[in-house]
């Protein structure tokens, strides 16, 4: 059934508004007990009032002098101000009322029903009929829809100056609940601070169930007392991730995927960095600053390569996660233009390409990366014995295919991974002599395996290794990832 107008109503629904109002109730309020629901109707109401509503605690009232209820233009003006770029998008708005409005609300009830009034239509809950307002305000004035989906949550609340739940509770002879005590950062328990908290929504609504209308108008005033009008809790505004995917090329040797910290520090603050300059943040530079997220944002990547090698071919996935964005998703446009931007500032350092937006799964697909992939790699290779053109040994190289390498986990990741021998491939080996001196090698490899430590043997713990088939000491001049294959290739 149609909740009536507020114009139309039958001569009950009037009688009943009389006898709300009587009792200490606004004019919304007297709304809400005839079933009302329409949004303008409580953004505002029908005329400013003295005293503060028994009920909703004025949150129905108008403004001094009339017009919007009395939170609407500080609402509208914390929206506007929030830098979230509000006007226009659609919201997801989420309204909380205090525990003490439940209980007024039910004393109100209560003294309406022993008044003679049937309550035929359920009485609106504050709550509902306040966000029926705040929507018709956010669409009047900011032209922005409430959508549930919405990625932008505005929360929207008022504090209560008495606990009506508190109340209840101490009538019903129910304890009150135990605060919890801060723990002193060394295990010792202080003595919480501050005044309690007030009693909880559901707490309060189990207790209205149990107590019944005859308790509850016994531990209670009814209908409810006047009381101080209540407050409007900062405004809270929570923008979900957004999700920025690429590929990432990587020209310049020396430079590390994410900045680097001496101790293994996150930030310049907690510690004194190494090297200048990240993949990361020249990434960043040209990324965040259009979703206004300053900082805020989580890098990943499907694998990654070490400071000294570079990335090259097709390059490596990578994911942005920007946290708490302050403007709307950026069109594809835009993202190509932060690619331009990027690349243009970055030249001869990175290069990124395929900008665009993707969703949290994301980060699974950049998992799989990690253990799936099959890697080409180009190195550059020193050997101390001069290898001469038609050398036995880099012969036999040559013919070698699907070599299986026993890996002890390295010297130089010992201390974050855990010592272990693991068996890898080497799918493919092709060595070219440069000098007697000089080769160059190329592989491919499985996902996982110590390059480096396959060429120079990393102190026996990886065999067999180059040096160990070539019988020479070896190193590593210069290494490059050239390609790195997929499992969904
Ligand atoms: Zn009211």
């Amino acid at each position: 059934m149609a909740a009536p107008a507020a114009s139309a109503l039958p001569a009950a629904a009037a009688t009943l508004q009389a006898t709300a109002l009587a009792a200490g109730a606004c004019h919304g309020c007297a709304l809400r007990f005839a079933g009302i629901r329409d949004g303008a109707s409580y953004l505002r109401p029908a005329a400013a009032e003295g005293a503060v509503c028994a009920v909703c605690l004025g949150v129905l009232q108008a403004a001094a002098g009339g017009g919007d209820v009395w939170w609407a233009a500080q609402l509208v003006g914390e929206l506007d101000g929030s830098g979230y770029a509000c006007r226009g998008r659609a919201l997801n708005v989420s309204v909380t009322t205090p525990a003490s409005m439940l209980v007024r609300d039910r004393l109100m009830s209560i003294h309406l029903k022993r008044q003679g009034h049937a309550l035929a239509v359920a009485p609106v809950p504050v709550k509902e009929a306040a966000r029926a307002a705040v929507e018709t305000l956010v669409r009047e004035t900011l032209g922005s829809t409430s959508e549930q989906a919405s990625s932008l949550s505005v929360l929207i609340g008022w504090q209560a100056a008495d606990d009506m739940g508190a109340v209840l509770r101490s009538g019903s002879g129910e304890p009150p609940p135990k605060r919890q005590r801060d723990r002193h950062q060394w295990g010792a328990k202080r003595k919480p601070r501050g005044p309690p908290p007030q009693a909880s929504t559901a707490a309060t609504v189990k207790l209205l169930v149990q107590l019944g209308d005859e308790k509850v108008a016994t531990f209670c005033e009814c209908p409810p007392l006047l009381a101080e009008r209540c407050t409007l809790s900062p405004l809270q505004l929570d923008q979900k991730s957004v999700f920025v995917a690429g590929v990432y090329c990587k020209y310049q040797r020396g430079l590390p995927q994410s900045p680097w910290f001496v101790g293994g520090a996150c930030t310049e603050e907690d510690g004194e960095r190494i090297g200048e300059g990240s993949l990361e943040e020249l990434i960043q530079a040209d990324l965040c600053p259009m979703f206004r997220a300053a900082l805020d944002h989580r890098f990943s990547s499907g694998g990654r390569e070490d400071k000294d090698v570079r990335m090259l071919g097709e390059g490596r996935p990578f994911l942005f996660e920007i946290r708490n964005a302050r403007a709307p998703a950026p069109s594809e446009q835009a993202l190509l233009a932060a690619e331009q931007a990027i690349n243009a500032h970055a030249a001869g350092r990175i290069k990124v390409s395929g900008l665009r937006l993707v969703t949290k799964e994301h980060t699974d697909f950049l998992r799989s990366c990690e253990d799936t992939k099959r890697k080409h790699y180009r190195c550059v290779i020193w050997t101390r014995r001069p290898i001469a053109a038609d050398d036995a040994r880099l012969r036999a190289l040559g013919e070698l295919k699907d070599l299986t390498v026993q890996q002890m986990t390295p010297v130089r990741v010992l201390h974050r991974r855990t010592a272990a021998v693991r068996p890898r491939t080497i799918h493919e080996l092709r060595v070219d002599r440069v000098n007697e001196h000089v080769l160059l090698l190329d592989m491919v490899t499985q996902a996982g395996t110590y390059v480096k430590e396959f060429v120079h043997g990393d102190l026996g713990r990886s065999t067999p290794s180059l040096g160990s088939l070539l019988g020479s000491e070896v190193d590593i001049v210069q290494l490059d990832v050239l390609a790195i294959e997929y499992a969904a290739e």
